[in-house]
């Protein structure tokens, strides 16, 4: 049986202190395939690195939301993305999207911050549509905004799949339009929190169907449990694909064969 993390950052501490190791015990654990996500103009050039790396790492290139306002230049920003893009091991734009949640504030973010994501976000979605790329999308206290933008492109470029909603944190009601978009829905170990406020992400896993799902760590983020509270890492995707499986009903191995297949797909890896 072999795994798949989806969505990693090996490039982020601490895990970028130990990724060799981190890299190791993944493949101990049969991860046999990892995407390497960027997320900042550095990690995304680190991602293209690390898959020139390893055989079973690939990349993706772009800029999440929190950093929309310190663009200076849209145009030499995506110029950069678009040269790193050209790499044989990249094989998505992302993450990218929108985060209305302000951390100092623990509200939402000004007018002025989402204008600045809402512009950065359409610019990686053209450069996508440009490369024939799919998209990682990170959203976070932003459906509707997503959804409008994503629903503005007909963004079905490989195998005809637009990408993926990376870390679901919505439930079936959310789930619903980004699935008749086309997109995959990648889960974390979010499923795997006890507490009934993750329940609505556990009711997406049941209504998304098993061919439509990705696993993901989002490490050094988000550790499933049993490993809450310690640094994520790819091997603890097991987790998240053990979760998926009980929630479903599935077994683990057909969880980790269409999660193997679904990523193959939606990143047009062979
Ligand atoms: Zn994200
Ligand atoms: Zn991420």
């Amino acid at each position: 049986m072999k795994f798949i993390d989806s969505h990693c950052h090996l490039d982020m501490e601490p895990l970028a202190g130990e990724f060799e190791a981190a890299i190791e015990r993944a493949t101990k654990a049969d991860v046999s395939m990892m995407i390497n996500v960027g997320a900042s103009m550095r990690g995304s050039k680190r991602s293209v690195e690390l898959a020139n790396l390893y055989p079973n790492i690939w990349a993706s290139v772009g800029l999440h939301p929190h950093d929309a306002e310190t663009i200076l230049d849209m145009e030499s920003t995506v110029e950069e993305l678009r040269t790193l893009a050209k790499n044989d091991k990249v094989v998505a734009i992302g993450e990218i999207g929108l985060d209305y949640f302000d951390f100092e504030t623990k509200g939402e973010v000004t007018q002025k911050i989402k204008d600045e994501q809402k512009k950065l976000f359409e610019a990686q979605l053209e450069l996508a549509l440009e490369l024939k790329k799919p998209v990682i999308i990170h959203t976070r206290d932003a459906w509707a905004d997503t959804l409008s933008i994503v629903t503005s492109y007909n963004l079905q470029v490989t195998n005809s799949v637009p990408g993926v909603v990376h870390c679901f944190t919505g439930g079936p009601a959310e789930v619903a339009p980004f699935l008749e978009l086309g997109f995959y829905i990648g889960f974390t170990g979010f499923i795997t929190f006890e507490q009934s406020k993750f329940d609505d992400i556990r009711e997406a896993v049941k209504v998304v169907p098993i061919d439509r799902i990705l696993t993901e760590t989002d490490a050094p983020f988000l550790a499933p449990e049993p490993h809450r509270g310690k640094t994520n890492e790819p091997a603890f995707v097991v987790e998240v694909a053990k979760k998926i499986a009980e929630v479903k009903g599935a077994k683990i191995e057909e969880v980790a064969l269409c999660s193997e297949n679904n990523a193959k797909k939606v990143f047009n890896i062979s």
